[in-house]
């Protein structure tokens, strides 16, 4: 008989999503006439049309393909190079980050790649999460065998754990110990915070001094609107030597249903093989890339091309805007009855502290049974989110007023 991978079986069994998603549906089957009034501000899932620039430009890229002398098969597996010259220049060039087209690596989305990048690093790395954290990082660890088996609060044995607490504004700090590989995620998702140049040097700081290898997650750096705030760890010297990025077109641009992200793996960026030698890890990315990904689709590729434009641009800022507006509220609303607010701004998650005396899950449920509304708790994203929940503003501003109304009502 073929043997599973035995990792797998370490994996928690209540996944935070399947669990809210359980909870919803029994309190659905249970009050039916009262779950169509339910509105879900949980996974934060993207809720407005995508930027009509990016609609033209994959409507075009279809009719590309359906005549000989425009059409595309297989392009090449990094992702074609008006896409990542185009990335390069906006994201990185006109912000006077040295990030080259050679250096971006397209895919179908950066969960994907933040998983897949394990791929190319050995097995006795000691490594870093925070903690609440973006649920990916560990489970990809889990089960690439990195990890020992889960503690009864749901950690792992043998992950180094950053808390982010209100003490810390829910910055991991560098850690007492020297790390292999450590995740970032700013602006961070759950807590909607968002690391300052400062904070950001002591970890490029930090890993340069210890040999680290920072994973930069920059899913969220659309929302950032306010000046100052770095939008890359490149913005930082001497990243390119220890930081790997993951972005993603699906928050930036509506994407989430649509697929495209792409990471940047500087050319300096080294690590060492079993004899101590110094290996490029973009050779070993792009030797990965090229066996084990085909690209992602041409259509998808134009529309994100798209997302670049003129048109693009303001559109995309546009509805950043919105969701930005919708946190506004949230946190207004969170604030009026009394309760302690973080995130938000520059990030489209608000992170709020619980109502005295309540745990994250019971805070779930009395917003869903009293409320009607669908919360993230923070127990699930780590111990260090018990005493949380977590309110998207991916939404209609319709919902997220009525939402504000039925938090004030609950709780004013
Ligand atoms: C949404 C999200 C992503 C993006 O995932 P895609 O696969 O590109 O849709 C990456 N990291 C974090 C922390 C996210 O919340």
């Amino acid at each position: 008989m073929a043997r599973i991978n035995d990792n797998f079986l370490k994996l928690q069994a209540g996944y935070l999503f399947p669990e809210i998603g359980r909870r919803v549906a029994a309190f659905a089957a249970e009050q039916a006439e009262k779950s169509s009034m339910l509105i879900r501000c949980g996974i934060g899932d993207v809720t407005e049309p995508l930027p009509q620039a990016a609609i033209i430009a994959m409507h075009k890229a279809v009719d590309d393909l359906a005549c000989r002398e425009s059409f595309h098969g297989y392009g090449p597996e990094q992702g074609y190079a008006w896409l990542r010259e185009a990335i390069a220049k906006n994201s990185y060039q006109d912000r006077g980050m040295d990030i080259t087209a050679g250096e971006i690596y397209v895919s179908d989305g950066a969960k994907c790649d933040t998983g897949n990048i394990l791929d190319i690093f050995g097995q006795d790395n000691i490594i870093a999460v925070p903690d609440p954290v973006y649920p990916v990082y560990v489970d990809t660890n889990v089960m690439a065998g990195n990890t020992g088996d889960a503690r009864a609060d749901g950690s792992y044995e043998g992950l180094v754990y950053l808390p982010c607490t209100p003490e810390n504004g829910f910055i991991a700090e560098v850690p007492n110990q020297r790390v292999d590989l450590a995740y970032l995620c700013f602006p961070n998702n759950p807590t909607g915070a968002c690391a300052s140049y400062e904070q950001l040097k002591a970890w490029v700081d930090y890993a340069l001094a210890n040999d680290t290898i920072i994973l930069f997650d920059g899913a969220y750096e659309a929302f950032i609107t306010e000046e100052g705030i770095p939008t890359s760890i490149y913005a930082i010297p001497g990243a390119r030597k220890c930081a790997i990025e993951f972005r993603s077109f699906s928050k930036q641009g509506g994407f989430t249903g649509v697929r495209c992200g792409y990471i940047v793996v500087p050319q300096e960026l080294t690590a060492k093989d079993a004899n101590g030698k110094e290996i490029s890890v973009a050779s070993l990315w792009n030797r990965r890339t090229s066996t084990k990904f085909n690209g992602a689709s041409y259509i998808v590729q134009r529309g994100a091309e798209a997302l670049f434009s003129d048109e693009g641009k303001q559109q995309t800022a546009a509805l950043i805007k919105h969701y930005l507006g919708n946190a506004a509220l949230l946190r207004e609303s969170c604030k009026k009855v009394g309760l302690k607010v973080w995130g938000g701004e520059n990030a489209p998650y608000v992170w709020v502290e619980c109502p005295e005396g309540l745990g994250s899950w019971e805070m779930f449920d009395k917003m869903l049974q009293e409320a009607l509304v669908v919360i993230t708790p923070g127990a699930g994203f780590g111990s260090h989110g018990e005493g949380f929940f977590r309110i998207s503003a991916f939404n209609s501003r319709e919902n997220v007023i009525e939402v504000c109304a039925r938090l004030e009502q609950l709780l004013g």
